[in-house]
């Protein structure tokens, strides 16, 4: 049931015990590089003063902008020669960041992911197939390594190519796949085309959806579609990658791996900490890595801790599912909506297909959203009124949900472009 038990069910208060021992390895470490050993100094900061884990606060927060500014290799604390790769995150700004790991950190990173994987009911007579992109996106190797450590047959299908996908999942068996929620729902599409049943036609057992923000219903959505177990996967390239959370098979909540990484979780307004149970931003300080560690991110990811112990045993808490990102959030006639809210009333109802675009425009200085939705195949026929009633009703659950009335486009199946990697769900045209 445990890949690691004595690690995994450790009492909190050894579990904690642990994470101060490793913190202090991680000041010594991060210390050597330019970026911070230059900030302890600027900030007056002695870290063999050190003590408990709450004089972690006393370091100030680190945030993408740092590691912008110290690109390529401000918070590299070790030689080339002790590194032996880099990953980069997928930043949409065109400024990239980049990680760099030695030998102990991807081990320890594979480690971490056999972990959410095995603890997900992934086992070595399992076929997993990594639908995801390879290269300097995380989701790739991350997942490849840990599925190879845990013993699995291992698929490097990488993303696109649907058909060649569905074939590799027939012909190999495939029980398992990686894949980006908006990507899922694309392969539905090809299946239907295909004429393929997933249910009866595929060997799936579960599926690892994670990499971008979704919501429950989708989740639903998926799991009804392939007949299959989705589990919530959560990371980031700064803090490795995939592998920073996981859902056990609970499905209720992520573990998060408090032996390799140290939460917060604050107010993004004030920085002050927010109590279990209440919304706020993660910030994540890394306490095994050698090669870059990184204290206090701030993640801008916002989500919950649950404040009660999981059934399945373990003691690392679970994060929630993540509302969105800060950044994300689109503030309409000062109202604050995430994309995940629509995409939630959304995927409720059945008529629709699974692609749909967020469009926020400006007309006469008044913000409007239009809500464009693909609508399935078979309710896409020439009954004008059926569709206008749809039309309506959306308008007035999403109405309900996000407390504005949007606009609502109803469209062919297969016209919104879709996209292998993460999903581009927004389309802000008000600024131009
Ligand atoms: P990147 O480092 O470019 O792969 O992006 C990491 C970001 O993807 C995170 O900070 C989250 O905003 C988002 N993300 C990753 N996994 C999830 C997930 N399971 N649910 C929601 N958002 C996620
Ligand atoms: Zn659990």
């Amino acid at each position: 049931m445990y890949w690691e038990p004595d690690i995994e069910t450790m009492p909190r208060p050894r579990l904690e015990n642990m994470q101060l021992t490793k913190l202090k390895r991680t000041l010594e470490y991060a210390h050597r590089s330019p970026f911070y050993s230059q900030r302890f100094a600027a900030e007056g900061i002695d870290i063999n003063k050190l003590r408990t884990l709450d004089d972690l606060r006393r370091i100030p927060f680190t945030v993408k902008q740092d590691l912008r500014e110290s690109f390529p290799d401000g918070l590299l604390c070790t030689s080339y020669e002790d590194v032996v790769r880099i990953h980069s995150s997928s930043g949409t700004t065109g400024q990239i960041i980049v990680v760099f790991y030695n030998q102990h950190d991807l081990d320890s990173w594979s480690n971490l992911m056999a972990r959410c994987m095995f603890g997900a009911g992934t086992r070595k007579t399992d076929v997993f197939q990594n639908c995801v992109g390879y290269g300097l996106f995380t989701g790739g190797l991350g997942f490849h390594f840990g599925s190879e450590k845990l013993g699995a047959l291992t698929i490097p299908s990488a993303s696109g190519n649907s058909r060649r996908q569905i074939f590799l999942m027939q012909s190999m068996k495939t029980t398992t796949v990686h894949i980006i929620p908006s990507y899922a729902l694309v392969l539905m599409t090809v299946l239907n085309e295909m004429g393929v049943d997933p249910r009866k036609e595929l060997f799936l057992k579960r599926a690892f959806l994670g990499a971008e923000p979704y919501s429950e219903a989708t989740r639903r959505r998926v799991e009804e579609f392939y007949g299959i177990d989705v589990y919530n996967s959560y990371g980031l390239t700064e803090m490795n990658g995939p592998g920073v959370a996981f859902e056990c098979t609970e499905k209720a909540g992520m573990h998060l791996w408090e032996d390799a990484f140290i939460l917060e979780v604050i107010d993004p307004d004030t920085q002050e900490p927010v109590p279990d149970g209440q919304e706020g931003e993660l910030v994540f300080t890394t306490i095994d890595r050698q090669a870059m560690p990184i204290l206090r991110y701030r993640t801008k990811d916002l989500a919950f801790v649950y404040p009660e112990p999981c059934p399945c045993g373990r003691t690392h808490r679970r994060i929630s599912r993540i509302k969105g990102r800060i950044d994300d959030m689109m503030i309409m006639k000062g109202v604050n909506i995430f994309p995940t809210q629509i995409e939630t009333t959304l995927m409720k109802v059945p008529e629709l297909g699974s692609n749909y675009l967020i469009v926020l425009e400006r007309r006469n200085l008044v913000d409007e959203m239009i809500v464009k939705v693909e609508v399935r195949p078979e309710f896409f026929t020439g009954d004008l009124r059926r569709l206008e009633r749809l039309r309506a009703q959306l308008v007035a659950d999403l109405r309900t949900e996000i407390l504005i009335t949007p606009k609502v486009e109803l469209l062919e199946p297969s016209s919104l472009p879709i996209s292998e990697g993460k999903a581009v769900r927004v389309q802000d045209l008000r600024e131009l």
